[in-house]
């Protein structure tokens, strides 16, 4: 059975394959680094997680690439307001987002290419597009000629017909009202102070669109599987980087288009502009903790829109602890041994979480089938029907969803190689003094946190499972 994903492309759930069998390849837009980015911001970027996360767990190889914007209208005007040379000033918001995406159990992605260190790509990119007659120039600016491109407006379902052939706009965001000839390179004004770049284009800046086709296509193809970003992006962002993208190549550039809602307050969209935003460390400051977060962001469907609230802090702090407490049971559980209904069990929860998930990410019945698991197990221990020996199964269950899930903190995960190597000695000396049960112990309790040990002649050799 293949994952089903809504397609912006099509406006329909698809059968998800990738070009390349067991491959995929994700781009996904990434933070602008002007200001320290907002938990709404980070809606994105958890659902973008999430995907990926998911994307792995059903076998696939993961290449994902999300992009630095650290030159832009906003970059150079936060940056020219505080007289800090832009570099300097975007580095401060690259650390802050590294350190927020951290703390979030955000994974890591391939690459985090930055545009300022791709203007040769964007620039290739644009004359590409002046080879194939997409380009005018105007002031010393170059400009996509959005009639050069038939189905300019057909991804973000706009009407064009009021758009007077030849108007520009030269701003980075706009409204639909405002569809135009938009700008690829921005020649040199006053207000860029020191920002600019003297190329075969004149001296100037890119615009912010073309940023994400030169990039994503240069790590990831002319064409890829998946380009996801929040729903903000699809116009202008994500129709600029069509039209710019299948214009320089002539192919068809994203296979599978995903968006992410809103992150609401007051059924407002949280927003720096509207001045209604927490940051992860506000709400750190509140005494919440990052998991709390991760939970909120995580748990209603990427597609629906979320209102904020503390109270829905409070309620997945609740969440959380019955999972740990959950955890600590089932190593305190002192029963006999549960026999199949315990592998019956694993594997009807485990075929509801992914057929869930498989329905274009549906996470709340996912997370319905892990919390009736917690309960199925409960009852178990409460009968005296599940085993010490039976921990083994249950956790490396959960330890399977948190995969995907990223929400608990399970031991092994910080068991380093020199702790693994202390256990393995403890039990060589038990064994060497003939004290089998001590030996067994240590076995179960490194197999609890995931460490697999295999006794050879030369010694005891051990990984991770
Ligand atoms: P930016 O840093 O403004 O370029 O935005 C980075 C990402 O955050 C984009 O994918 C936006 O769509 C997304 N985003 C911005 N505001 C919100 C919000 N209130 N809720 C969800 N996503 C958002
Ligand atoms: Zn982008």
């Amino acid at each position: 059975m293949a994952i089903r994903l809504y397609n912006t492309l099509t406006r329909r759930i698809e059968d998800f394959h990738p070009l390349e069998n067991g491959k995929v390849r994700l781009y996904t837009c990434g933070p602008t680094v002007y200001n320290v980015a907002h938990i709404g911001n980070f809606r994105a970027f958890v659902f973008y997680d999430m995907l990926r996360r998911y994307l792995k767990y059903r076998g696939y190889e993961v290449f994902h690439v999300m992009n630095l914007t650290d030159v832009d209208d906003k970059t150079i005007r936060d940056s020219a307001a505080e007289g800090v040379p832009l570099q300097d000033y975007t580095a401060r918001y690259k650390k802050a987002f590294f350190e927020d995406r951290d703390a979030l159990r955000i994974e890591p992605v391939e690459v985090y290419p930055a545009a300022t260190e791709h203007i040769p790509d964007m620039v290739r990119t644009i004359e590409r597009l002046a080879e194939r007659g997409h380009t005018y120039v105007a002031e010393g600016s170059t400009y996509f000629k959005i009639d050069t491109f038939p189905s300019y407006g057909k991804f973000a379902n706009l009407d064009l017909s009021g758009t007077r052939a030849g108007a520009r706009i030269t701003s980075d965001e706009y409204e639909k009202e405002d569809a135009r000839d938009f700008v690829l390179w921005k020649a040199w004004t006053p207000e860029d102070g020191p920002v600019f770049w003297d190329t075969p284009l004149g001296r100037g800046r890119p615009g912010w669109h073309i940023e994400c086709s030169a990039m994503s296509q240069k790590y990831l193809g002319e064409t890829f599987d998946i380009h996801g970003g929040g729903v903000d992006l699809i116009f202008p962002h994500h129709q600029n980087e069509i039209a710019q993208a299948e214009g320089a190549t002539g192919k068809p550039f994203v296979r599978y288009w995903l968006h992410s809602e809103f992150l609401l307050v007051d059924g407002q969209k949280m927003s720096k502009c509207l001045g209604n935003f927490y940051t992860l460390r506000d709400i750190l400051e509140r005494g919440y903790k990052p998991m709390e977060v991760r939970y909120v962001l995580l748990a209603t469907h990427y597609r629906q829109q979320l209102n904020f609230t503390f109270d829905a802090l409070t309620a997945a702090r609740g969440a959380l602890e019955r999972l740990r407490d959950f955890a600590r049971n089932v190593h305190l559980a002192g029963g006999n041994e549960a026999g199949e209904i315990l592998d019956e069990t694993n594997e009807r929860r485990e075929k509801e979480f992914v057929a869930s998930l498989d329905d274009d990410l549906n996470i709340a019945p996912a997370l319905g089938a892990v919390f009736n698991y917690v309960r199925d197990i409960g009852r178990l221990i409460a009968d005296g029907k599940l085993a010490q020996q039976d921990e083994v199964k249950v956790l490396g269950k959960l330890r399977d969803w948190n995969k995907v899930l990223g929400l608990i903190d399970l031991e092994d995960e910080t068991m380093t190689d020199i702790e693994v190597l202390q256990m393995i000695e403890l039990r060589t000396q038990a064994r060497a003094n003939w004290d089998w049960d001590r030996a067994d112990q240590i076995r179960l309790e490194l197999e609890r946190k995931g460490i697999v040990l295999e006794d050879r002649r030369g010694g005891t050799v051990w990984k991770r499972k």
